[in-house]
């Protein structure tokens, strides 16, 4: 074993970026994170090189990892979003924006001559997606609220209706949380008779609570969906960034192609693949289970509902999208928005009400802005 120990000052410099981490992760408010974990029983995991190359089904030649629970996180989403029971196939990634790529990788795979189309509320990485996929693509634009003007894909539809068409629909887009409507997006692709489609949704932001929503937004396999992406580090929480994407599976045997030295099926974006991220969600979703999901998403409204409330009996014009977390509300002070971690752009700022948080945060919050603003700059 080498020695793996620490120089007094190395120490003191780790010691702090440990209370570092402890005080910014009480005070933020701004990012769509939940902080309410406890993994500790999956400590004694950190000391081995848990690593799930290659496609989760088939087993590896390497056998440190944690394919069966890999398995088992992606059949409990299977489930909740309605894919048919023998046409399903996934794995988990290192966050939302992979399970993105993934999806828009397996749809040109399957249209090469395909256009993509997603709304000017799109999160930032998509954009970088189709460029590395060499993909031609169009911005639809938005409704006030964030969601896709179904009017304005329509039109930019017609004129390429030669081309098929790769749909990205946001399930939550990460400013205002808006949910695009895939029961309308499929509506139009038949109003113009487009044989050709695949429709990929980015729920990481709230694709894992909206199933349990009333009315249940159309978003999933049922509902026509070609794959799916969520962030695994968002609604449901981990120390490590991850995600989950979900596709059919005959779009997944398209790409397959052994692979003698891993002895398994390269079928998803990196080789080497993170072992302890499955581990975290499988123990989330085990301990929690539909119910404490469900459960989670109701405390998380709430909370949502009360800040709306707070902000507005304090003549600040918040509102939120229907059955939202993410409370929207113009941008407070460059002071304010360190102090609490708020994103802002193009003059508005939000606030996410994550599992973990709870009124005496957001009365804190309430309170600094009503300070500010008795204060003029
Ligand atoms: C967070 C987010 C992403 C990116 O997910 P990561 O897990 O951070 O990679 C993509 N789309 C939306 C709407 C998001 O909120």
């Amino acid at each position: 074993m080498n020695d793996f120990t620490l120089s007094a000052a190395d120490a003191v410099e780790m010691n702090n970026l440990l209370s570092d981490c402890e005080r910014f992760t009480t005070s933020f408010l701004g990012y769509p994170v939940a902080k309410d974990f406890d993994y500790s029983p999956l400590f004694p995991f950190l000391q081995y090189p848990l690593n799930n190359l290659g496609d989760p089904y088939i087993s590896s030649t390497y056998a440190v990892g944690s394919r069966e629970m890999e398995k088992y996180v992606i059949s409990f989403f299977a489930d909740l979003f309605r894919a048919e029971p023998d046409n399903y196939w996934g794995y988990v990634t290192n966050g939302g924006s992979e399970g993105n790529l993934y999806g828009l990788y397996l749809a040109r795979e399957i249209y090469p001559k395909g256009m993509v189309y997603y709304s000017e509320s799109t999160h930032y990485s998509v954009q970088k997606n189709i460029h590395l996929l060499n993909l031609p693509g169009i911005i639809i634009k938005c409704q006030e609220n964030g969601e896709m003007d179904y009017d304005d894909l329509e039109e930019a539809i017609r004129p390429n209706r030669h081309l098929p068409v790769i749909i990205l629909a946001n399930i939550g887009t990460t400013m205002t949380e808006a949910r695009d409507n895939v029961s309308e997006i499929k509506a139009i692709l038949r109003k113009l008779a487009i044989r050709h489609h695949y429709i990929h949704a980015d729920g990481a932001l709230s694709g894992s609570y909206a199933a349990f929503l009333d009315p249940r937004p159309a978003f999933d396999f049922a509902d026509g969906v070609d794959s799916i992406a969520i962030s695994g580090h968002k609604f449901i929480g981990s120390p490590i960034p991850c995600g989950v994407v979900l596709a059919k599976k005959t779009h997944r045997d398209r790409i397959a192609r052994s692979v003698a030295y891993i002895g398994t099926l390269d079928t998803t974006i990196t080789g080497s693949r993170n072992g302890h991220s499955p581990l975290f969600l499988w123990y989330a979703l085990k301990s929690m289970g539909i119910t404490g999901l469900k459960m989670r998403a109701e405390n998380s409204l709430a909370t949502a509902a009360y800040a709306v409330e707070r902000l507005n009996e304090t003549g600040i014009a918040a509102w939120r999208n229907p059955n939202a977390i993410t409370v929207v509300f113009p941008a407070p002070s460059a002071v304010c928005c360190r102090q609490f971690q708020l994103a802002a752009e193009n003059g508005i700022s939000h606030i996410i009400c994550m599992p973990g948080i709870g009124k005496s945060q957001i009365d804190r919050f309430v309170a600094a802005l009503q300070q500010e603003a008795a204060v003029p700059a």
